[in-house]
């Protein structure tokens, strides 16, 4: 997710990300989200005849080139059978209504979600309070998703799409509709629950957005995930990533130094300002002690950035543990 004012700073050079990659099975796109390269990913599921599914729609905003990376992995826009998203953020799930309107697809979505990409209105009123008069730029349009093309699922739900075999998991913690989806029992799509890691660095970057963050459902998550024992994981921002149990290790790490971090300044009465150059701080000198450039520190940020971390976690502690506050 991104903030207002972001995207476009003097020393902004992309790094060389392919428009599409093969992963073995599967593709991913680039929506080159604001013109950043490797930040918001789409999934490409080849099934028989040419048909495919996506996994993750991205933003309205991004449609366009979704469509054309659609093209350049060697299929048709109008072979697009359905699209499985992880949560309804605009990220992810933007411009899922647009391709089930236009191509007759069905949405795959958890059903507490569903009713939001049935009828976005609440959602984008709560985006644009964050977002302001950025709205339109970051995010472009959001499209109601037909109910007769709505695919609501619940945990544990094996789906037959394609030909494949994908197991529906529920891993709240990030937001709490959220899922992810095990593909023929090798391949984990995780959305945001495995956290951000983008190419140019392999640090972990939690991502903990308001209003929903919980991190007790998110252990509970990344337990489950373990317990699968997938063989790599996707990660929506962004890739392919074949450690799964070294990756799971860091983003717990870094949601207890985030989140203590936050803690101990909320305690000493700092502003939201302070708050957020603790998170800054902290991202920089993992992502310097990893070798990042000056652009993958920069993508790090718009991706998941310091100010939405913090309110996504002060509302985390107010919410849940107001006794840890005093
Ligand atoms: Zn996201």
């Amino acid at each position: 997710m991104k903030a207002p004012g972001e995207g476009g700073a003097a020393d902004h050079r992309p790094v060389t990300v392919p428009r599409v990659q093969e992963l073995g099975g599967v593709f991913l796109l680039d929506t080159q989200h604001m013109g950043y390269h490797g930040t918001v990913g789409v999934f490409v599921l080849p099934g028989p005849g040419g048909t495919f599914a996506l996994i993750e729609s991205g933003p309205g905003s991004t449609l366009e080139t979704v469509l054309t990376g659609i093209r350049e992995a060697g299929f048709e826009p109008e072979k697009l059978a359905a699209v499985l998203v992880t949560h309804i953020h605009l990220d992810h799930a933007g411009a899922a209504g647009a391709l089930a309107r236009r191509f007759d697809a069905e949405v795959y979505v958890h059903e507490n979600g569903a009713g939001h990409l049935l009828e976005p209105e609440r959602l984008l009123a709560s985006a644009a309070r964050i977002y302001g008069d950025q709205m339109e730029a970051l995010w472009g349009v959001m499209e109601g998703t037909p109910q007769g093309l709505l695919r609501p699922v619940r945990d544990g739900e094996p789906l037959e799409i394609l030909g494949h075999r994908l197991d529906v998991l529920y891993t709240p913690g990030h937001a709490s509709h959220h899922v992810s989806y095990l593909l023929d029992k090798a391949l984990l799509f995780t959305g945001d629950a495995a956290g951000v890691r983008l190419p140019g660095s392999s640090v972990v970057r939690p991502a903990l957005p308001p209003p929903e963050v919980d991190l007790e459902s998110w252990s509970r998550s990344i337990q489950a995930m373990r317990q699968l024992h997938p063989q790599a994981l996707l990660l929506t921002h962004f890739g392919r990533v074949d450690d799964p149990e070294a990756h799971f290790r860091e983003l717990e790490h870094w949601h207890q130094v985030w989140s203590e971090s936050v803690l101990e300044g909320m305690r000493a009465g700092e502003d939201d300002a302070a708050l957020a150059a603790r998170i800054n701080r902290l991202s920089r000198d993992a992502l310097a002690a990893d070798g990042a450039s000056a652009d993958t520190i920069e993508r790090h940020r718009v991706t998941s950035n310091d100010e939405m971390t913090v309110m996504g976690l002060k509302r985390y502690w107010q919410k849940k543990h107001p006794e840890r506050l005093s």
